[in-house]
């Protein structure tokens, strides 16, 4: 069997995943303007959801209809009026509709053909904007339904030029109506009962064509349970080839002369954080854990003990981070870290000299070095080691899970630590690290201040250069960064890195040490000026986002952000984790002329709050899971109906009920998980990983 079939065309036999165009009423012209909303079979059509409903059974009286609002009017045409040419191309068709309140005029805009076949005397449903046209207000170019036949909410849907709701539904009505019988459930029916959900075909129906707000919901609730159902079986099956056993044992580990080496106490989420770690690496299953802390909280530390267990219990270890500045710092902390207690830290990047790059790949390969730290390059063919027993990746999410694997291939299966400063809302946590434990660092150590933010226009700027000066004049340091390098790139009037660093050293900053850092430079150019900020030799750093993540120079306490509406928030939050990073008082200014109201909002939230977890789930809110991190690098599919914010309480119930079945039928053999086995296919066939 491949699923139900499907008949339209008498003696055509049809199956959903059959392209649109045979579909009754589609065709292959249509079929192309389908493909623009990438839908393709008639599967993807029957999924294609509304995005709104219009709520037709509220009537407006004609009387009440308040300008700025849309409305539902009931009313029969009293008179027509002449049409009025205002210029070409331009043409106003009106009337008049009353009911018992009174009268509303009715405009269309060159649709003759609309106007026209309405029937003075008759009774209609009109819906659309009231706008105020003189004194009085009007309703314009509204959907007409004969009274009769309107009601109901009625279905809205995303579209593309060429085609209607209108047609569009009429298209879905037909494929439902030929496939509402045969169609296989994927939700298996012990937890639909389980969790009260209703039947596909039911929700299908009820979503496109509810007959009332109760039925809606049930099916809202249903499919997206069901999104979320198959994406979690998906993923978690992805992930199952874990080795049930770890060969890696590290054991008998004491923190407390760690803990007595450093400069200041560990804080109390350090220390439970830490133990946490411990205790996994030391249960003989393999460890794969998240660590999840805001900029700031301290999260260097915990991976330090945790690399010291290790190295002396006999294991090495990789830390990784996503950039060659990043992991020249690490190097520096984790060696400070360590030194006390003889570990070797080697560095091991993409741009090493080659002579360098042998004796690290040597002290790697014999065991010498115990915690090697680098780039992706600690990734390539020709490093080894001796014996990893765990691998770390800080700010995961530049990772892919696909490197994960790698790592995961190469070196046998050493415990994994992932670190993560992008304050992921933990319901998407759950769903993209669907088997990995999760610690948090919710504490900030002692004497950590509110970064102030403020978000001022560009014709403000002087006032926040005299700011940043005074700062430099105490001694303090600044950062300001673009969101482009070089002025080649420089097109829609966005500040680049480069030039903006010009301007200022020769304008509001002559005078005063500046520097440039983006991406772009020679690595050991990156290194030389990132040394000569934190030495306190340059005193403001003009940068791109290559500082987000990581950087740590205590003295830094001003940061401006250029055109801060292009960055995403998440993005933001970890620009601003710059600063105030010391004791001094820090603020960040973020500079944007934007006026839109997403944009305006977005400032504002960021302004309103330091917390980074209620940044994340504001941006998760307003973007979606599938832009959250900038690009899909989860491979995390578009969402078409849940909303991993939103949806927080199904989540919950779909993780139980994802893990209960996975449990009874791990690779999904049973007769009744055959429909669940096929989407979840067609669904890791679509992120592009590798279902087992
Ligand atoms: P992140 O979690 O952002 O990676 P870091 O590990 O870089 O944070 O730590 C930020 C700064 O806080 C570093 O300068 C670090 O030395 C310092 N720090 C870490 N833990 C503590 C603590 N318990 N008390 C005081 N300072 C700490
Ligand atoms: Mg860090």
């Amino acid at each position: 069997m491949h699923g139900p079939f499907l008949y339209i065309k008498e003696g055509t036999i049809l199956d959903l995943n059959t392209d649109i165009q045979y579909c009754k009423g589609v065709g292959p012209v249509r079929a192309q303007l389908y493909h623009h909303l990438d839908i393709r079979t008639l599967r993807d059509l029957c999924y294609h959801f509304p995005r709104d409903y219009l709520d037709l059974t509220a009537v407006t009286p004609c009387a009440d209809c308040k300008p700025g609002t849309e409305a539902a009017v009931r009313g029969a045409v009293l008179r027509k009026k002449p049409e009025a040419r205002l210029r070409k191309g331009l043409t106003l068709y009106r009337l008049s509709a009353a009911d018992e309140s009174g009268e509303l005029t009715i405009t269309f805009f060159n649709n003759r053909y609309a106007f026209e076949a309405l029937k003075i005397g008759e009774e209609y449903l009109f819906y659309g904007q009231i706008r105020l046209s003189g004194a009085r207000p009007e309703m314009t170019s509204p959907l007409v339904f004969p009274a009769g036949e309107a009601g109901g909410l009625l279905p809205v849907y995303p579209l593309t030029a060429g085609l209607t709701s209108k047609g569009v539904s009429g298209n879905i009505r037909q494929a439902l109506a030929a496939i509402r019988e045969q169609l296989a459930d994927p939700i298996p029916p012990d937890i639909r009962s389980r969790y009260q959900l209703c039947e596909l075909g039911f929700a299908l129906q009820s979503i496109h064509f509810p007959s009332d707000a109760h039925a809606l919901s049930l099916a809202r609730e249903r499919l997206i349970f069901e999104e979320l159902f198959i994406l979690s079986i998906a993923l978690r099956r992805v992930r199952s080839e874990r080795k049930k056993e770890s060969p890696v044992r590290i054991c008998g580990f004491q923190p407390e002369a760690f803990y007595q080496s450093l400069p200041f106490s560990p804080t109390g989420a350090q220390r439970r954080a830490v133990e946490a770690i411990l205790s996994d690496l030391s249960s003989g299953t393999p460890m794969n854990r998240l660590l999840q802390g805001d900029v700031g909280s301290g999260k260097t530390l915990v991976a330090a003990a945790a690399c010291l267990a290790a190295v002396q219990s006999g294991y090495q270890c990789a830390v990784m981070a996503p950039t060659e500045i990043l992991a020249g710092q690490h190097a520096a902390s984790f060696a400070a870290f360590l030194k006390p207690f003889g570990v070797q830290v080697t560095l091991l990047t993409g741009s090493m000299k080659a002579k360098d790059r042998r004796q690290a790949l040597a002290a790697l390969q014999s065991g010498e070095t115990g915690v090697a730290i680098g780039t992706h390059a600690l990734l390539t063919a020709d490093v080894s080691f001796q014996n990893l027993g765990l691998a770390i990746t800080d700010e995961q999410h530049r990772f892919g899970v696909r490197q994960r694997v790698m790592l995961r291939e190469k070196s046998g299966d050493p415990h994994i630590l992932v670190m993560s400063a992008t304050p992921i809302p933990r319901t998407l946590a759950l769903m993209i690290y669907g088997d990995l434990d999760v610690t948090l660092l919710d504490e900030l150590p002692p004497g950590r201040q509110r970064v102030e933010t403020y978000c001022i226009p560009s014709s403000k700027l002087e006032r926040a250069y005299g700011f940043v000066r005074a700062q430099l004049d105490r001694g303090r340091q600044a950062y300001l960064v673009c969101p482009l390098v070089s002025e080649e790139e420089e097109t829609s009037g966005l500040p680049s890195a480069e030039k903006t660093a010009r301007e200022l050293g020769e304008g509001p900053f002559a005078g005063y040490r500046t520097g440039v850092l983006h991406g772009k430079l020679k690595p050991a150019e990156k290194d030389r000026i990132m040394r000569a900020f934190k030495e306190g030799e340059i005193q403001l750093l003009v940068c791109t986002t290559v500082v987000e993540v990581g950087v740590d120079v205590p003295n830094a306490t001003v940061m401006i952000c250029m055109a801060a509406e292009r960055f995403g928030l998440s993005q933001l939050h970890q620009l601003r984790g710059r600063v105030g990073r010391g004791r001094e008082s820090s603020s960040c200014i973020l500079v944007s002329d934007a006026r839109g109201e997403t944009a305006r909002a977005r400032l504002k939230a960021m302004c309103e709050t330091n917390d980074g977890f209620q940044i994340a789930e504001f941006d998760l809110r307003q973007r979606g899971p599938g832009d959250f991190f900038g690009g899909r690098q989860h491979g995390l599919p578009r969402m078409r109906i849940a909303d991993m914010a939103r949806d927080n309480r199904l989540l919950a119930n779909v993780q139980q009920a994802a893990g209960e079945l996975l449990r009874e039928d791990p690779e999904l053999e049973r007769a009744d998980h055959a429909a669940l086995r096929e989407s979840c296919g067609r669904l890791a066939a679509s992120i592009g990983d590798r279902p087992n």
